[in-house]
C-alpha cells in the first residue's frame, strides 16, 4: 500500500529514512555506552530458564494478565506493535522501491486484512489506556507528557493507515493487493470526494504515517517508552540465582569503594532495569512503605536510577516535567534519592514480585545503603547498637553470647558441642529471636517438642551459634555481615552439618541462599516444610478439635516471596484440622508486617505503622487465631495487638505452637519427659 512516488519522492523517503535511523542510532548508542560503563555482573548461563521466562513474560504477557483488562488491551498493543513493524517495513521498502513486495506476505490478503484488524484493536487499547488515565486515574499510576506524546503518536498513524487505506480503495478500487478491511469500509463513503480528491488524500495520508513512525523512532530513546527495547532485554537478563541472594562484595578488605552512591557505580544490569521501566507504578502500588506514607516510593527509585543516567549521559528525557533539577552533579543519594526512602525499605519483595519487566529494586536498595553504613557512616541512630551488639555478642539485642541457649536449659535437648560423637541427623537453627526473645523463646521450646514428638534426633549448635548476619547485610553493612557469615560456616562445616530446620524465614535464606558464597552448602527447611512432611508421612499424629473457619495465615516475605513456600504452612493447618482463611492478600500478594530488612531492629517514625496496616487484613477475616511463621512477623504483630488494643480480637500464634498443642496426651508426655 504506497502512492506511486516519484524520483523526488523516493530520494525524500531515503533521506528521511537515513535521518531517522541514525538519530535512532547515535542516541541509542550513547545510552548503551553509559549502560556498559556500569559495573559488571554475570548474566550469562542458564539459557532454559531465560528462554522460558522470556516466553510466559515477553510474548505471553504473563505479568500483565494478573489485571485482565490491562493485560488484554497490553497484549494486544505488544502483539500489534511486532506485527505493525512488520506492515511499516512493507510500506517503507514499497514506497523506496516501488511495488515491492515482502516474499510471501507483502500482497497478500490475509496480512493486509489482518493489520487492519490489529491497527483497530489496537486504537481501542490506547483509548483505554487514555480513559484509564483520564478517568479512572490509579493513584500509583502518574502520567507524564511523555506518555500522551507516545498514545497520540500511535493512535495517529494507526489512523493515518487505515484512512490512507480508506482513501486508496476510494481512488484505485480495493481489489488485488490493495483489499483491505478499511478500504472496504471507508472506499466507497470517500469515493464521494472524486478520483483527484481520494488520489490527495491517499498520498497525504501515506505521508503522515510514515513521517509519524519515523518521528516516533527518533523519539524512543529519548522517552520512557526505551522500554519497548529494553524490558524484553531486561527479563532476559534478569538474575536466575536464587530470589533471596543478595550479591556479595567480593575481596572485601582491598574493595575501592562500598555499595553505590554514584550512579555508575551499579552495574550494567541495574542501569538496564532504570531504561526498562514502564512506570506503570505497580511496584508502588504494591509497597508495604509507599502504603503506610512513607517517602519510599519503589518506582521513584528506579526512574531516578534512569534519571541519573541521562544526566550523566547529557541525553535530556523529553516529555517530561520535573520539579528537581537534574545535572550530572546532583548527588544520587541525598540529591535525587533521600536517606529516609531507602531506610524505609523493609526488603520485602513486593515490588520485584508486581514488576511486569523483572526489575529488581531490592538489590539497589541495599547496594545504597551499604554506600551510607560503610562508606558515608550516615544510617539511623538504634542501628549502631545493633551493629556494636553483633559485632561483640552475635546477636542484635545487646545480650551476652554466652546466654544464647538459656532457654534450652532443662529440656536436653542435644548441643552439638557438648556431645561431639553423637552425630545427628538434623540441626535446629534457633536464631537470634528463638534464643533471646521471651515470646520467641516459647516458640523455640514448642518445635522442640514437636521434633521429639515425632522422634527426630535433633540437636542444636547451643552458644557456638551465632547471627546469620542477615540484619547487617540487609542494613547495609556488609563487612560485619561477611565475618558473622563466615564464622557460621565453619561452625556448621565442623560439625559435618548436613540438614538444618529452621522457624525463622531469614535465617532460612540466608543459610540456604547465601551461605554458599562462603563454601557452605546446607539443606535448609522451615519447619512449616519439616512439619508437614511428619504430617504426612505419619511421623507425626495430632488431636483436632479446631474451630474449622478460625485461623489465618500470614506468609512471611522471605518465606514466600523469597522462598516460593506457600502451602507448606497450610498443610500444618490442615493438619490440624482447620483451614486458612485466607486475608484478601495472601501468598505472594501478602503485605509485610514491617520487620524485614533490619526494620524490626529500628523504630518506625513515619506515617502508620506497617504492622498495623497488615492488622488490618487480619482483623478483615474475623479469624480469632493468626498463624505466623516468623519470629519477625510474630514480634511486630504482638506489638500491633497489643498497642491497638485487639488482644481480644485475635491471638498471634507460630506454627510450631499449634502444632505442640495438639499433640496427643502420650508423645506430649513423652517430648516433655525426654
Ligand atoms: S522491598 Fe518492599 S518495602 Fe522495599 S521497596 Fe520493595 S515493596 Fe517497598
Ligand atoms: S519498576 Fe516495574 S512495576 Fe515499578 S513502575 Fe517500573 S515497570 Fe512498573
Amino acid at each position: 500500500m504506497s502512492p506511486t512516488i516519484n524520483i523526488a519522492g523516493q530520494l525524500l523517503l531515503l533521506a528521511l529514512i537515513i535521518g531517522a535511523g541514525a538519530l535512532f542510532a547515535v542516541r541509542t548508542a550513547r545510552l548503551y555506552r553509559i549502560m556498559m560503563a556500569g559495573a559488571p555482573t554475570t548474566r550469562r548461563g542458564d539459557e532454559g530458564t531465560r528462554l522460558r521466562r522470556f516466553a510466559t513474560m515477553v510474548l505471553g504477557q504473563s505479568k500483565m494478565f494478573e489485571k485482565p483488562a490491562i493485560g488484554v488491551a497490553h497484549f494486544l498493543i505488544f502483539w500489534g506493535f511486532l506485527l505493525l513493524t512488520v506492515s511499516v517495513v512493507q510500506i517503507m521498502l514499497e514506497g523506496l522501491l516501488g511495488g515491492f513486495s515482502l516474499p510471501a506476505i507483502g500482497r497478500a490478503r490475509w496480512f493486509i486484512a489482518a493489520n487492519d484488524i490489529i491497527a483497530a484493536l489496537v486504537i481501542v487499547s490506547l483509548l483505554y489506556a487514555a480513559y484509564r488515565r483520564l478517568r479512572v486515574r490509579p493513584w500509583h499510576l502518574t502520567t507524564q507528557l511523555d506518555a500522551w506524546i507516545i498514545l497520540g503518536a500511535i493512535g495517529a498513524h494507526l489512523t493515518a493507515l487505515l484512512l490512507a487505506e480508506g482513501f486508496a480503495a476510494a481512488a484505485f478500487g480495493n481489489e488485488g493487493y490493495h483489499w483491505s478491511l478499511a478500504g472496504a469500509a471507508l472506499g466507497g463513503p470517500l469515493a464521494a470526494l472524486g478520483p483527484t480528491g481520494a488520489r490527495i488524500g491517499y498520498v497525504a495520508f501515506w505521508w503522515v504515517h510514515v513521517l509519524l513512525i519515523l518521528g516516533l523512532v527518533t523519539y524512543i530513546p529519548l522517552s520512557k517508552h526505551f522500554h519497548i527495547i529494553t524490558s524484553p532485554l531486561n527479563v532476559y537478563f534478569r538474575s536466575t540465582r536464587p530470589k533471596g541472594e543478595l550479591p556479595k562484595i567480593e575481596n572485601i578488605e582491598e574493595a575501592e569503594h562500598f555499595g553505590v552512591g554514584q550512579v555508575q557505580q551499579f552495574t550494567w544490569k541495574d542501569i538496564l532495569d532504570g531504561y526498562a521501566c514502564t512506570e506503570c507504578g505497580r511496584c508502588t502500588a504494591a509497597c508495604p512503605a509507599t502504603l503506610t506514607g512513607k517517602p519510599l516510593d519503589p518506582k521513584k527509585i528506579i526512574v531516578d536510577t534512569r534519571l541519573a543516567t541521562y544526566a550523566q549521559a547529557g541525553v535530556r528525557m523529553l516529555g517530561r516535567r520535573e520539579t528537581r533539577a537534574i545535572t550530572p552533579e546532583t548527588p544520587l543519594i541525598g540529591g535525587l534519592i533521600g536517606d529516609d526512602e531507602l531506610w524505609s525499605c523493609t526488603t520485602c519483595m513486593a515490588c520485584i514480585e508486581a514488576c511486569p519487566v523483572a526489575i529488581e529494586h531490592v538489590p539497589k536498595i541495599v547496594d545504597m545503603r551499604r554506600n551510607l553504613v560503610l562508606e558515608e557512616t550516615r544510617f539511623p541512630p538504634e542501628l549502631t547498637k545493633v551493629f556494636n551488639s553483633l559485632e561483640r555478642n552475635s546477636n542484635p539485642f545487646g545480650l551476652r553470647a554466652r546466654t544464647r541457649a538459656d532457654w534450652a536449659k532443662g529440656l536436653g535437648l542435644t548441643i552439638l558441642g557438648e556431645r561431639p560423637d553423637e552425630p545427628v541427623d538434623v540441626l535446629y537453627w534457633v536464631g537470634c529471636y528463638g534464643s533471646f526473645d521471651e515470646r520467641n523463646v516459647r516458640v523455640a521450646r514448642a518445635l522442640s517438642r514437636v521434633l521429639r514428638a515425632a522422634g527426630i534426633n535433633f540437636g542444636i549448635l547451643g552458644v557456638e551459634e551465632g547471627c546469620t548476619g542477615d540484619p547487617a547485610r540487609r542494613a547495609g553493612n556488609e563487612y560485619l555481615y561477611q565475618v558473622l557469615a563466615q564464622g557460621n560456616v565453619e561452625t556448621l562445616q565442623g560439625y559435618g552439618v548436613k540438614k538444618i530446620v529452621t522457624a525463622c524465614p531469614h535465617c532460612m535464606n540466608t543459610i540456604k541462599n547465601e551461605y554458599p558464597q562462603f563454601g557452605g552448602d546446607f539443606e535448609v527447611v522451615h519447619h512449616s516444610q519439616f512439619i508437614a512432611d511428619l504430617l504426612k508421612s505419619g511421623r507425626l499424629k495430632l488431636d483436632g478439635g479446631l474451630d474449622k473457619r478460625a485461623i489465618t495465615f500470614h506468609d512471611p516475605c522471605y518465606l514466600g516471596r523469597y522462598n516460593d513456600v506457600y502451602d507448606a504452612p497450610r498443610e500444618v493447618v490442615n493438619g490440624l484440622g482447620a483451614e486458612v482463611t485466607e486475608m484478601r492478600r495472601s501468598r505472594n500478594k501478602a503485605l509485610c508486617c514491617g520487620g524485614g530488612g533490619a526494620r524490626a531492629l529500628m523504630e518506625e517514625r513515619i506515617g502508620k505503622k506497617m504492622s498495623h496496616n497488615r492488622l488490618d487484613d487480619v482483623l478483615e477475616t474475623g479469624c480469632g487465631t493468626l498463624a505466623a511463621g516468623c519470629p519477625f512477623c510474630i514480634t511486630m504483630f504482638e506489638d500491633a495487638i497489643g498497642s491497638t488494643g485487639n488482644a481480644e480480637r485475635v491471638q498471634v500464634e507460630d506454627l510450631a505452637e499449634l502444632v505442640a498443642a495438639r499433640l496427643p496426651k502420650e508423645s506430649a508426655g513423652a517430648a516433655a519427659a525426654d
